[in-house]
C-alpha cells in the first residue's frame, strides 16, 4: 500500500493498525474469516473501475469482452461446487440477496416463515427492524424450550397455522445442522417455496462437512465471505425454474451494476473451496469447533444445545455471573475478539444479553488445531474468572500475541513472527 502511503497517511496508518489487529488477536467471530493473498489481490484489481449493469451477453454498457468471462467463470465454479441449476453471482451481499428473493416470490403483505432473531435467525428473516418485517407478514418459529434444538413438529404446526408463502430456513447463531428434509416436507404440505440462507456454513457444505441444501430448497443464499473465505459478497443458488425470477430480482429490481471485483474475487475463492485442501479445512473447523465446546464444558460453560455439530457454539454465561457485553469486553482486552448474543429465551436485553458466540472458521484458517483449541479454552476460562483484572489480561494477551505470531494469518504471513 505503498501509494496509500503517500498520499494519505491518515488512512494508510488505520489500514495497517487493523492488519496488525488481525494478525494479533485470535478471532472467534463466527462469521469472519481470513481471506487469502490471491481473493485480496483480486478484491483490490482494476475491475473495481468496470460498470456491467445486465447479465453475459446483455450488458447495459460496452466493453464487457471480459467482464462477461469473470462473470460466467465465477456462476460456472459455483455451479459446479455446490451442484445447483442456476446461480446468481450479483447480489452486493447476504441481505439484498435475501431481500431479492422476497422481490422475486412475494407481493407487499405476504406471509413469510423463519427463524426468530433471539433464536439464532438473520435480520433479514422477517425482524421486526428490517425490511422483510416491515413489508411482509413476518411470523417466526422458535427454538424448543428444554432441548434448544428446533422442532420440527412445532415447525410444522406453526406453518400450517400461518401458512405462509415462504419458509427460511437458515440462521446465524444455531449450533446444530438443519434438517433440510423437513422443512421440504413442511413446505411441500403447505405449498410454500422453500429458501435455505446457508450463509455462516455455505463453506463447510462446499467442504462436504456439512448437509447440503441445494438439492431440497427451491432457492438457496449464501454470503461468500463468512466459512466459504471469500470476499464480501453473496450468491443465490436456484432452480433453472426460477432462474429468470431471480435474475430478475437482482438486477434491476433490488440492484444497478455489480461489483467485477467482488465476482472476480468470488471466483477465486471458489476455485480455492474446490481444493482438498480446503476439504481438509472445513473438517478442521469443525472438529476445532468440537474440541472447544468439549473443553469449554468440562470448565462449567453452559452450551446450548450442549454442544457444537457445526462450526460455532453459543454459550450461556448465567451461570458464570457476568453478563455477555461484560464478558465480550473482558475477553478483547485479553485478544479474544467475539460478539456478545442472546441465547434463546434471554431474559436480558439485546445490548446486554446472557450469552457469547464464537466460531472457528477465522482461527482455524490461521492453521489452529486441537492442542490450540485447548489452550484457547484455558484463556476463556482464565478472562471470565476474573473479568476485572487488568493485570491479568494484559497477561493474558501477551501470551495470545506469542502463539499468534506463530500461526501468520493468510493474507497477512508478512507480519509473522
Ligand atoms: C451474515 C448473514 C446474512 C447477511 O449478510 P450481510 O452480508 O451481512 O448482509 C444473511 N443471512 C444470514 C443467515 C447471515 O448469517
Amino acid at each position: 500500500m505503498e501509494s496509500v502511503k503517500d498520499f494519505d497517511p491518515e488512512m494508510y496508518s488505520l489500514v495497517k493498525q487493523e492488519e496488525k489487529r488481525q494478525a494479533d488477536k485470535i478471532r472467534l467471530i463466527a462469521s469472519e474469516n481470513y481471506v487469502s493473498k490471491p481473493v485480496l489481490e483480486t478484491t483490490g484489481s482494476v475491475l473495481t473501475n468496470k460498470y456491467s449493469e445486465g447479465y453475459a451477453g446483455k450488458r447495459y454498457y460496452e466493453g464487457q469482452q471480459l467482464i462477461d468471462q469473470i462473470e460466467l467463470l465465477a456462476i460456472q465454479r459455483a455451479k459446479n461446487l455446490f451442484g445447483a441449476e442456476h446461480v446468481n453471482v450479483q447480489p452486493y451481499s447476504g441481505s439484498p440477496a435475501n431481500i431479492a428473493v422476497y422481490l422475486a416470490f412475494l407481493n407487499p403483505g405476504d406471509t413469510i416463515l423463519g427463524m426468530a432473531l433471539p433464536h439464532g435467525g438473520h435480520l433479514t428473516h422477517g425482524a421486526q427492524a428490517s425490511i422483510s418485517g416491515r413489508y411482509f407478514n413476518a411470523q417466526s418459529y422458535a427454538l424448543d424450550g428444554t432441548t434448544g434444538r428446533l422442532n420440527y413438529d412445532s415447525i410444522r404446526e406453526k406453518a400450517l397455522a400461518v401458512k405462509p408463502k415462504l419458509i427460511i430456513a437458515g440462521h446465524s447463531a444455531y449450533p446444530r445442522i438443519l434438517d433440510f428434509e423437513k422443512f421440504r416436507l413442511i413446505a411441500d404440505e403447505v405449498g410454500a417455496i422453500l429458501m435455505v440462507d446457508m450463509a455462516h456454513f455455505a463453506g463447510l457444505v462446499a467442504g462436504g462437512v456439512h448437509p447440503s441444501p441445494v438439492p431440497y430448497a427451491d432457492v438457496v443464499t449464501t454470503t461468500t465471505h463468512k466459512s466459504l473465505r471469500g470476499p464480501r459478497g453473496a450468491m443465490i443458488l436456484c432452480k433453472e425454474k426460477h432462474a429468470a425470477a431471480i435474475d430478475k430480482a437482482v438486477f434491476p429490481g433490488v440492484q444497478g451494476g455489480p461489483h467485477d471485483n467482488t465476482t472476480a474475487a468470488i471466483a477465486v475463492a471458489l476455485k480455492e473451496a474446490s481444493t482438498e485442501s480446503f476439504k481438509q479445512y472445513t473438517k478442521q473447523v469443525i472438529k476445532n469447533a468440537s474440541v472447544l465446546a468439549e473443553a469449554l464444558a468440562r470448565k462449567g460453560f453452559s452450551l446450548i444445545t450442549g454442544g457444537t455439530d457445526n462450526h460455532l457454539m453459543l454459550v450461556d454465561l448465567t451461570n458464570k455471573g457476568l453478563s455477555g457485553k461484560q464478558a465480550a469486553k473482558a475477553l478483547d482486552k485479553a485478544g479474544i475478539v467475539l460478539n456478545y448474543n442472546a441465547v434463546p429465551f434471554d431474559k436480558r436485553k439485546p445490548f446486554d444479553p446472557s450469552g457469547i458466540r464464537m466460531g472457528t472458521p477465522a482461527v482455524t484458517s490461521r492453521g489452529f488445531k486441537e492442542t490450540e483449541m485447548l489452550q484457547l479454552s484455558e484463556f476463556i476460562d482464565r478472562v471470565i474468572q476474573s473479568p476485572e483484572d487488568e493485570d491479568s489480561l494484559a497477561q493474558i494477551a501477551e501470551e495470545i500475541f506469542a502463539i499468534c505470531a506463530h500461526f501468520p494469518a493468510p493474507g497477512l504471513e508478512h507480519l509473522g513472527a
